[in-house]
């Protein structure tokens, strides 16, 4: 019960790490409360949750819209009077070097990796300053990091998020508040099955190349974004502020010459 008694806030949690994290979140004590744009999956997510007995409550929404980010406060402040955690999950892809990213793409990508982690921070983070406590998890990825073809729009999200991780935690730790990133590398979720049939016409000898990138030979599993995302949002972690945590199978550090 290492979240007893807090309450969580994910984005993205109606598919893949998110989902994943909000089902740990709620075995570890937490109300947790579930974001996505799909409803389905969130309303699955919370489904889940309750059958297992833990507590969670889905509120739909796009972490792009100022309108929507506050909608989904409004609702949040009719049921809960706190909030302790924040991961700022929810996140797309896209694929291409530079020259073949589309404008709209371009923006479509920095408006939900990036002007999502602003504005949900900055809808909720006032509750937490009021109660000088919290702890904000912003998804960045290894991409932030290591060079990895045609990713170029990605990585350039991922390397803000992490920025922007360093900077808030600066004007946030006189709130006693913690924000910190977690890393990962490849994990197998519904986002990198669509980028795999998306990019390669070969899935398994692409699902090789990554596994080979990696030390520990494998792609990670959404647990193990999960796991770490517990220890950032326990208070295990309370000395751990505006940090990269990297959970990525040795990718982004290791090199087997
Ligand atoms: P996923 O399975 O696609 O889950 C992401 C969820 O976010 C989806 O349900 C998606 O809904 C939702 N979402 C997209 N846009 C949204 C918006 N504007 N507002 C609210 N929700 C929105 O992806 P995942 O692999 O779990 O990835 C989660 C996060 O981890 C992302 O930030 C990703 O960049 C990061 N990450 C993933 C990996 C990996 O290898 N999987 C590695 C490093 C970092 P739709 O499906 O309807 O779009």
């Amino acid at each position: 019960m290492r979240l007893k008694d807090k309450t969580a806030l994910i984005t993205g949690a109606g598919s893949g790490i998110g989902r994943c994290t909000a089902l740990l979140f709620a075995e570890e004590g937490a109300g947790v409360v579930v974001n996505d744009i799909d409803a389905e999956g969130g309303q699955k997510t919370v489904e889940e949750i309750t059958q297992a007995g833990g507590k969670a409550y889905f509120i739909q929404g796009d972490v792009t819209s100022s309108s929507s980010v506050e909608e989904m406060k409004r609702i949040f402040l009719k049921r809960f009077d706190k909030i302790d955690v924040l991961f700022n999950n929810a996140g797309i892809s896209n694929i291409g070097a530079l020259h073949e990213v589309s404008e709209k793409d371009w923006d479509k990508l920095m408006n939900v990796n990036i002007k999502g982690v602003f504005l949900m921070t900055k809808s909720f983070i006032p509750f937490m300053m009021e109660r000088k406590t919290g702890s904000i998890i912003n998804m960045s990825s290894c991409a932030a990091e290591i060079g990895l073809s045609k990713r170029v729009a990605y990585s350039a999200t991922k390397g803000a998020v992490l920025a922007m991780t360093k900077a808030m935690q600066v004007d946030y730790a006189p709130y006693q508040i913690r924000v910190n990133a977690l890393l990962p590398g490849t994990i197998f979720t519904p986002f990198v099955e669509n980028y795999l049939k998306n990019a390669y016409e070969n899935v398994e000898e692409a699902l090789n190349k990554i596994k080979s990138r990696q030390l520990s030979g494998e792609i990670g599993k959404p647990i193990d974004a999960a796991m770490a995302a517990l220890y950032l949002a326990s208070d295990e972690s309370k000395f751990m502020m505006g940090s990269p945590l990297y959970i990525d199978g040795g990718a982004t550090f290791g090199k087997d010459a």
